[in-house]
């Protein structure tokens, strides 16, 4: 009987990228001419203008807690309350996301509080099957 591989699930945004041995990324791009560092790929720099300058870079995995909001209300089916973060990554991108592992209140969350990166599967609360492969934020 031969055994099934199973299939991993599809990235949610193009940025998150997997190298050949499993390991999970976010996938950015640095302006030769300024430095400043994106998430994903560009064509132009929003920082100085440089068209075509752009070097395909791996994100950092640590950041800090730019800024937060306490998610009261959301979507059908999504489970609330929940924290919803910007985070400044260590070499400068920024980024949103989920912060998991903390209380969801203005008391279990501070700015500029050291998280990590992790990864999951998900999926969507109206269309079971469909996994996806996500980020989130957790403390650092
Ligand atoms: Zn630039």
């Amino acid at each position: 009987m031969a055994s099934e591989t199973p299939v991993p699930a599809p990235p949610l945004t193009p940025f998150i990228r997997t190298t050949a041995d499993g390991a999970h990324y976010l996938a950015g791009c640095r302006c030769t001419a300024c430095g400043e560092i994106f998430v994903g790929e560009r064509r132009v720099c929003a920082a100085c203008c440089a068209r075509g300058g752009l070097e395909a870079v791996r994100l950092a995995d640590t950041g800090r807690v730019y800024a937060f909001t306490i998610v009261e209300r959301s979507f059908p089916g999504v489970k609330t309350p929940f924290v919803d973060v910007t985070v400044d990554l260590d070499d400068g991108a920024h980024i949103k996301g989920t912060l998991e592992g903390v209380e969801p209140s203005l008391e279990g969350v501070r700015f500029d509080m050291p998280v990590r990166l992790a990864w999951r599967e998900a999926t969507p609360v109206n269309t079971p099957g469909k996994a996806y492969l996500t980020y989130l934020f957790l403390p650092a």
